[in-house]
């Protein structure tokens, strides 16, 4: 390591509740705030966690909307939210923002002018150390352009996370993606190193991918990594990694750029949920970059990319099949009301008994979620719903249920009010 010395200009990283003064709490090597500010510039285009959370910038949560220059003065932290509920600031960034794919979306792709940055795996994990230790940052989420193939960036990725793993001593929450072309050894070892994984397919299908991203490959170098981190999943064990646990996969696709429907998006998803146990499809509303072939392209709809997550949550977690989702002639879901409403408005014909209903049964009624269904299955064990009120006091949103369900026997009050 070069001679370590105290940040010279004054950086501010900010967090929800506080702003820190980096003067005051850590160490960095000469260039390197420069350099990280660079390579986090962007990253709120890469979802983590269980729940997609804009990055925040001094104290100011930002929003979907067209990038417009690089956020240079400042390191973005991420909050994610895991599925346990714990919320984690995560160091989101690349270990190199060049690029030599010309993915059209992307700010990072080849031939756009801007400014690049690179790590070498010592300096980010050194860096990571750093802002962990001073309380900065709690986990790393790290990716990296396209530099001399898939498979060299992939080792640099490897060699940054096996120092911050073996070298650190780190035990806490990597999520480090997997590159376009890795092989399948590199596989292995990158979850034998992360706590989760991601391969983004960007788009639902090769043809879709091919006016996406010219330069990638559908099955060769994104399905089949994903499919490979199943079998090893299913038929290696676990003892050589980091925590005894295989890691989760996750994917992301681009939506509404290139015209792919619904349809399209949710069949690969259910297909990758069923066959390689994906945790989650992200899907993130297109955004147009500028100086990008695709900056005059309009913004997508933000109620497509939260139609179709509560779509997959249906098949991923309530049993519905995607032949049950509401699609229009187009393909598509609708986008004024979610669709688990839509479905039991031409499917719940006749309202269900709530007393007598099975897990199956009850988790298709509009309003129930996963933890409701517990708590009615648990709570009639005990005693009868009779009315809303009974369902209300254990925190479930009846009113919505009401049209679709009879309580020991009769409809609820309100259901001839909501007809
Ligand atoms: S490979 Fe990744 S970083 Fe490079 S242009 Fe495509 S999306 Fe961007």
């Amino acid at each position: 390591m070069g001679e370590r010395f105290k940040l010279s200009i004054k950086k501010i990283i900010s967090t929800s509740s506080r702003t820190i003064d980096l003067l005051d709490r850590m160490f960095y090597n000469q260039g390197v705030d420069a350099t990280l500010s660079l390579l986090t510039s962007d990253m709120h285009l890469e979802p983590d966690g269980e729940n997609t959370c804009n990055p925040i910038i001094n104290g100011k949560t930002m929003g979907n909307v067209p990038l417009t220059g690089a956020q240079s003065d400042f390191i973005p932290i991420s909050e994610v939210v895991l599925p346990n509920g714990k919320k984690m600031k995560v160091l989101k960034t690349l270990l190199t923002s060049a690029c030599e794919r010309n993915c059209y979306y992307c700010p990072f792709r080849a031939g756009r002018d801007m400014r690049r940055a690179t790590f070498q795996p010592e300096q980010m994990a050194q860096t990571f150390m750093d802002m962990q230790k001073a309380k900065l940052v709690e986990g790393l989420f790290l990716s990296s352009g396209i530099a001399g193939g898939g498979i060299r960036t992939q080792d640099k990725l490897l060699d940054t996370v096996d120092i911050i793993r073996n070298k650190y001593q780190y035990k806490g929450y990597i999520h480090l993606k997997i590159m376009p072309g890795s092989e399948h050894a590199q596989v292995e070892r990158t979850m034998q190193l992360a706590s989760r994984i991601s391969i983004n397919l960007e788009a639902p299908n090769t043809a879709r991918l091919e006016q996406l991203a010219p330069k990638k490959t559908f099955t060769e170098e994104l399905l089949q990594p994903l499919l490979w981190a199943e079998d090893i999943r299913r038929n290696q064990s676990p003892h050589q990694t980091w925590n005894g646990r295989w890691p989760s996969s996750v994917t992301q696709f681009v939506v509404g750029a290139v015209g792919e429907t619904d349809l399209e998006l949710l069949a690969t998803s259910e297909k990758l949920y069923r066959q390689s146990s994906l945790q989650r499809a992200y899907f993130s509303a297109f955004s147009p970059v500028r100086d990008t072939p695709f900056e005059n392209l309009p913004a997508e709809d933000p109620r497509r990319e939260h139609r179709l997550y509560q779509a997959s949550f249906l098949f991923r977690d309530y049993g519905f099949g995607l032949e049950e989702m509401p699609f229009d002639d187009t393909g598509n879901l609708p986008r004024e009301t979610d669709p688990k409403l839509a479905w039991a408005r031409t499917h719940l014909l006749t309202p269900l008994e709530i007393n007598r209903a099975t897990r199956t049964e009850l988790l298709k009624i509009p309003g129930f979620g996963l933890k409701a269904v517990e708590t009615i299955l648990r709570q009639r064990r005990l005693n009868k719903f009779r009315d809303l009120g009974d369902l209300k006091k254990l925190g479930i949103l009846a009113d919505r249920a009401a049209p679709f369900i009879l309580l020991d026997g009769r409809l609820p009050a309100q259901q001839l009010a909501l007809f």
